[in-house]
């Protein structure tokens, strides 16, 4: 008998990926968390039914989030990941010289463990020596730890349980306060066909705090609609200022030098978003 998994990425869209067999579940402090096999996607990272991450597509997700900041700030040394337990942007960060230390913020060990145990192409980087693991809350976090970092990334869940906060203008705040001086944050703001609202938002707050807000975009086959927006909110570098022929050449699958350009070109209905 075929096993599929489901999940509800509206109320009323579903994405279905048949299932070699569940490697790992449980029930954490914070929400349910699944590993399993697909026969699509590979391995697949599932927190209260909602896709995270998958062996197969990952790589667009963690360079996207990562590489356009590194890449536009003159010297990424100390940078802090807030969610993204499974490791993957952290394995992407420290792949630039310049970084000297990632501090990773994961609210729910589980995940982490998890992570090791079962996607190890993607946590990988989790034991290496300038990575500090902190199971934390991401907003209090920020709150305690001013002027720190040159940035920020957050790598979180959609704006539900855990994770509401990390959307919030308070939060957007104490980002801007737990930055140095000419820091920046990305964060992934969910999808321009299925949030709108939510990303016209996100943009409106980000602008009344940041000088500087930009949106840009990658391509995620497992995450609703696929086409995925990221919000960037920086003190004094824009990313659109970055001579691409000087970034330097690293091993990646999505993110290049004139991909760094051209996920800022955005489509007509997404640009509305931001006006
Ligand atoms: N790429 C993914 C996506 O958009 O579906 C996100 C992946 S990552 C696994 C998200 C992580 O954020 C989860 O492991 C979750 O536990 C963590 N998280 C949620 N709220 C958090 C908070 N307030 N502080 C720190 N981590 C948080």
């Amino acid at each position: 008998m075929d096993l599929w998994f489901e999940e509800f990425q509206t109320n009323d869209m579903v994405i279905s990926c048949r299932v070699l067999r569940t490697l790992h579940q449980e029930k954490t402090p914070f929400q349910n968390l699944a590993v399993i096999e697909t026969v699509e996607f590979g391995r697949m990272l599932v927190l209260d039914n909602v896709i995270q991450t998958t062996v197969k597509d990952e790589f667009v997700y963690h360079e996207m989030i990562t590489h356009v900041a590194l890449n536009t700030h003159a010297k990424p040394e100390k940078v802090l990941v807030i969610g993204g337990g499974d490791g993957g942007a952290v394995r992407e960060i420290v792949k630039h010289r310049s970084v000297e230390e990632v501090v990773h913020c994961e609210i729910d060990g589980a995940v982490i463990e998890a992570s090791k145990k079962y996607l190890p192409e993607i946590s990988c980087a989790l034991d290496n020596h300038k990575v500090k693991i902190v199971v934390d809350d991401g907003i209090k976090y920020v709150r305690n730890n001013k002027k720190s970092f040159d940035i920020i990334i957050i790598d979180s869940t959609d704006p539900v349980g855990p994770a509401e906060g990390l959307f919030s203008a308070a939060f957007y705040q104490d980002i801007f306060d737990s930055l140095r001086d000419d820091g920046m944050f990305v964060a992934q703001t969910e999808s321009p066909f299925f949030n709108g609202s939510l990303i016209r938002r996100i943009n409106k707050d980000v602008s009344g705090i940041f000088p500087l807000t930009r949106l840009f975009l990658g391509n995620i086959p497992t995450y609703p609609g696929g086409l995925w927006t990221f919000t960037m909110g920086s003190k004094k570098y824009d990313p659109l200022d970055v001579d691409i022929t000087k970034i330097k050449e690293m091993e990646t699958k999505y993110y290049c030098p004139a991909v760094h350009q051209s996920c800022f070109v955005l489509p007509p209905f997404v640009k509305t978003l931001l006006d």
